[in-house]
């Protein structure tokens, strides 16, 4: 069972803990308690003090929940925990559908229930302390059911699709299947706003008034048609606010958070706005997308040349070749490569939202677009002084400072 390839795992599993709490503790390092010059005045410094403790609230709460996660898979691993219930699994259904099937319903049960303290405590001590949380128990046993019967159903039926294309194609299947992935997650794309958030939220159509006209007018300006404009009640879970695009083509629309428009003005609400509407216009949901098909066909590829390997199955404490093991070990093996591309995805997706906010500043919204973005971070708490490296690992976004630098040249 402890053969090479299981050193290999140990290695990355134990080499991605210390690396992701390295990252960490530089941003640690790197938080200010002094408000940086360009922000005076944002922050008064009762509330810088609180985002400071928010800060160091949820980096400690990081260290503890990683290191646990750690933990649990570096015990399923020496253990041979997913030999076991893989064992367990074709015992009881033999055939390699229903036994796959099983086994990852049984993985994705029991890491759920032991992470649920986890998400319980963060919802219900740590956002409701700074004030955030909205989300009653209610909603949270509910969002957590829902999300169970929609994530054993949908991701039931993917995995269902792909062994069966297995049996029939061998390794060869991955070409096909990377088809159907694609396919499947065009379709959740365009349908996520009609089927998924109805799941969770209440969407309603924005009211006609003095936001939807200034909306509507700047659409037209910018030559955008739009006839979708939503809110949704983000208010039902949390006070912080945000606006989005989703779906392509007819299906698009853009989803403002009710909580949103009580604290941004209509102009700031415009700017937001015309952000998203960058985002459509310089086709950032398409080469996001491209960038998806392109990482789907590297995964599926290199999961086709070990797929069979016998020896992936015994580092995992198998004794033959199994499906649900060497899927599991080729997991945990991604996971630099699973790093590295979401450094260069990352990258990508910040530059992006550079062009997003030129094309706000191209109307002339450069002054209102900072005041929205200033008050969405106040409101948020969010770290003004995050760690360059940091940053380059794991924003998505440019920071504040950053997006206001760069707006600044518009002015
Ligand atoms: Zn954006």
């Amino acid at each position: 069972m402890y053969n090479w390839v299981f050193y290999i795992i140990v290695f990355f599993v134990v080499g991605e803990y210390i690396f992701s709490q390295w990252l960490a503790s530089r941003n640690r390092r790197a938080a200010s308690p002094v408000l940086p010059e360009m922000l005076r005045g944002l922050y008064d410094e009762r509330k810088y003090a609180d985002q400071q403790n928010y800060f160091k609230v949820n980096n400690r709460f990081g260290l503890i929940t990683s290191t646990y996660t750690t933990l649990l898979v570096l015990l399923m691993l020496f253990l041979g925990g997913f030999g076991w219930l893989d064992t367990w699994a074709f015992s009881l259904f033999e055939k390699l559908i229903p036994a796959t099937l099983f086994f990852f319903f049984v993985l994705f049960l029991v890491n759920d229930l032991l992470t649920i303290p986890f998400d319980w405590y963060d919802t219900f001590v740590i956002e409701d302390r700074f004030g955030f949380n909205k989300t009653t128990r209610k909603t949270f046993v509910a969002d957590k059911l829902k999300s169970w019967l929609f994530g054993i159903v949908i991701g039931g039926l993917l995995l269902a699709a792909i062994l069966w294309l297995y049996l029939w194609l061998g390794t060869s299947f991955w070409w096909v299947a990377c088809i159907v992935v694609v396919a499947f997650s065009m379709l959740m794309n365009m349908f996520y706003s009609e089927w998924i958030v109805p799941l969770f939220n209440k969407q309603t159509p924005l009211e006609e008034g003095e936001l939807r006209n200034a909306i509507e007018k700047f659409a037209n300006r910018a030559g955008f048609k739009l006839n979708n404009i939503y809110v949704i009640d983000g208010s039902k879970r949390s006070t912080k606010a945000n606006a989005y695009f989703s779906g392509l083509g007819p299906k698009k629309r853009i989803v403002l958070y009710d909580t949103l428009i009580d604290d941004l003005s209509t102009e700031e609400i415009v700017a937001v706005l015309a952000h998203e509407i960058g985002h459509y216009k310089h086709k950032h949901t398409w080469q996001m997308m491209g960038v998806s098909v392109m990482n789907t066909v590297l995964m599926f590829f290199l999961l086709s040349l070990v797929l069979d390997s016998s020896v992936l199955a015994e580092a995992m404490g198998g004794s033959t070749p199994s499906f649900p093991l060497a899927l599991v070990a080729f997991g945990l093996l991604y996971t630099p490569l699973e790093l590295l591309t979401g450094i260069g995805i990352n990258a990508l997706s910040r530059r992006n939202e550079y062009q997003a906010d030129a094309f706000a500043a191209s109307f002339g919204l450069a002054n209102a677009l900072i005041g929205g973005l200033k008050k969405l971070s106040v409101k948020s708490l969010s770290n003004l002084t995050p760690d360059s490296l940091y940053v380059k690992v794991y924003y998505s976004h440019p920071t504040l400072l950053q997006r206001m630098a760069a707006l600044q040249k518009y002015k």
